[in-house]
């Protein structure tokens, strides 16, 4: 079949690197793509949000399934842009609904989604400029730390943690008021601070069966020691030692189980992956959040432990049957080193030539922000590659992902040297 992947960082460029191995992957396309993506297949100059561009790429070449990578085109309806167009409706879309995208797309939709369907999340309440003053005497009574959500989509910006109840109180109106951070801020979640370790566990669910994809741990903060500003992500690794039999079952039973048949109860059909953030608190899950996609960087470390073929699987789901799918997970463990541009999470580097790579020993170099310039590699991006290593054991794939690293150069090159080492 011809394969249409969405998107341009380094989850597409794992993903592409996945699709491309399979048999049954004829021609794959990526759009956008980046430098990276190229080599496994056709990039399209089309952007993610263009539904008219992509109803054209899709019909000029033949397309029979869509992958989606990021989480905007599906907040944004384009599975329900292709159900609604004579032409595309039997072309199957990985990823959800606009409806089932809200799990992302709203943070308060998807606390009422928790709460209705029982599964272990903190307390909160949800307010709006209208409610300001009863958003002002809730957060004298939750403890600190607080925690202020946007309920829109904010570039991952929309969550403050806040020491004291006065700062809280000055977010909460700054969000509210003055559209800190734009609509995304109309409503805000006030949540109460989960104490704990944090992890992710992803699921592909064809909307009634679901397989449970390795777990990953990813690092945000900029600097070593996890210190600094947030980014979109510095790092992963793949398992998650302390996410052991006892505790994935517990997942399973309280969050994953409850969540597809909430979906299925409240008759909102769901095709693709969800991505379930999660606080280990003693020994027990509780819910952070819900994403209606891969997380990136944790895809690049995942997608080197799946050793069936991601063709087959999302077959299954576009066609229903995912319970008659193999899934097989290695045991060995993935870890990945993400590099920046230099000034990165703030204005950043761009254009900067990038070598080395052809030094890599052991490990994929998978594209984020990169583009071709005549035979150039040059950086475009904030995030620029993450560099991926499969071993045998923990030690050994960080070792090999932050060495191979450290083979590669550009001007204002920055990776953390300390991703997964806490794990140890
Ligand atoms: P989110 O966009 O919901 O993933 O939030 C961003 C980050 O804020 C998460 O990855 C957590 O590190 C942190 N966070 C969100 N909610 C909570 C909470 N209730 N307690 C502690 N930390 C949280």
């Amino acid at each position: 079949m011809n394969i249409l992947l969405l998107g341009s960082g380094g989850r597409e460029s794992a993903f592409a690197w996945k699709l491309s191995q399979s048999p049954k992957c004829e021609q794959l396309f990526i759009a956008p793509g980046n430098a990276g993506t190229g080599q496994y297949g056709t990039n399209l100059n089309v952007k993610v949000t263009d539904f008219e561009g992509i109803k054209q790429a899709v019909l000029n070449n033949k397309v029979n399934l869509v992958l989606v990578g990021p989480e905007e085109p599906l907040v944004k309806g384009i599975h329900d842009f292709f159900l609604a167009d004579n032409e595309l409706k039997d072309i199957p879309v990985i990823g959800p609904q606009r409806e089932g995208a809200q799990l992302e797309g709203s943070k308060d939709f998807s606390k009422q989604f928790m709460a209705r369907n029982n599964i272990p999340a903190a307390a909160s309440r949800t307010f709006t400029r209208d409610t300001l003053q009863e958003g002002f005497e809730y957060l004298a009574t939750i403890g600190l730390p607080i925690v202020l959500k946007a309920d829109g989509l904010a570039a991952g910006k929309g969550v403050l943690i806040c020491l004291t109840v006065q700062e809280a109180q000055q977010e909460l109106k700054e969000m509210l008021t003055e559209a800190k951070f734009g609509e995304a801020s109309s409503k805000v979640v006030v949540e109460q601070f989960l104490q704990g370790i944090e992890l992710s566990v992803f699921v592909l669910t064809d909307g009634n069966n679901y397989k449970v994809l390795p777990s990953a741990k990813d690092y945000k903060r900029i600097g070593e020691g996890d210190t600094g500003l947030n980014t979109g992500g510095m790092g992963s690794v793949s398992p998650v030692p302390f996410a052991n039999e006892e505790f994935l079952q517990k997942v399973e039973q309280r969050v994953i189980i409850p969540t597809i048949n909430g979906l299925k109860q409240e008759g909102i059909p769901y095709k693709g992956f969800i991505f379930i953030g999660l606080m280990n608190c003693g020994g027990d899950p509780y819910m952070i959040e819900y994403n209606c996609r891969m997380g990136d960087p944790e895809t690049e470390s995942v997608v080197m432990r799946i050793e069936t073929d991601l063709v087959d699987l999302l077959q299954g789901v576009a066609e229903g049957n995912l319970d008659e799918k193999e899934l097989i997970i290695s045991n060995k463990v993935a870890a990945t080193v993400v590099m920046v541009a230099g000034g990165y999470p703030g204005e950043y580097l761009k254009n900067k030539t990038i070598t080395g790579i052809e030094n890599v020993r052991d490990s994929q170099v998978f594209h984020a922000g990169t583009y071709l310039d005549g035979e150039e590699i040059k950086t475009s991006g904030g995030r620029v590659l993450a560099i991926t290593s499969l071993q045998d054991d923990m030690f050994t794939a960080l070792q090999q992902a932050t060495a191979d690293a450290s083979r590669i150069y550009y001007d204002g090159m920055y990776f953390r040297k300390d991703i997964g080492f806490d794990l140890l």
